[in-house]
């Protein structure tokens, strides 16, 4: 696999995922439902409220995904050991993440 063709796979995955609206729980309120329209990402249906949240949806949901899917497996060896690192670097991001959430409110 070329370095382009990787390149616009990972984009397009990032791209899936969009700071939007959509109704939650289904059928909407106007269709005669319960569900309502929330803000966050219409792809996952996933609730987030601040760009803030919307970043840590892409570190912690979809560049996890990116690296447990298919497109990785059509890398060459040497790029595997690559992304292997990558992908310690994020478990230790979202550690950080983590811990920087656990901190008091100024
Ligand atoms: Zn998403």
């Amino acid at each position: 696999m070329k370095k382009s063709e990787l390149l616009r796979a990972l984009q397009q995955e990032i791209r899936r995922h969009d700071f939007n609206y959509f109704v939650d729980q289904p059928p909407s309120v106007a269709q005669g439902g319960k569900g309502v329209v929330v803000p966050g990402c219409p792809a996952c249906m996933k609730r987030i409220n601040t760009m803030n949240q919307f970043l840590d949806h892409l570190a912690s949901d979809a560049i996890p995904a990116l690296l447990d899917s298919d497109v990785l497996k059509l890398l060459p060896a040497e790029m595997e050991v690559r992304y292997s690192r990558a992908n310690h670097l994020l478990s230790t991001l979202k550690r950080d993440v983590s811990d920087s959430h656990n901190l008091p409110r100024r």
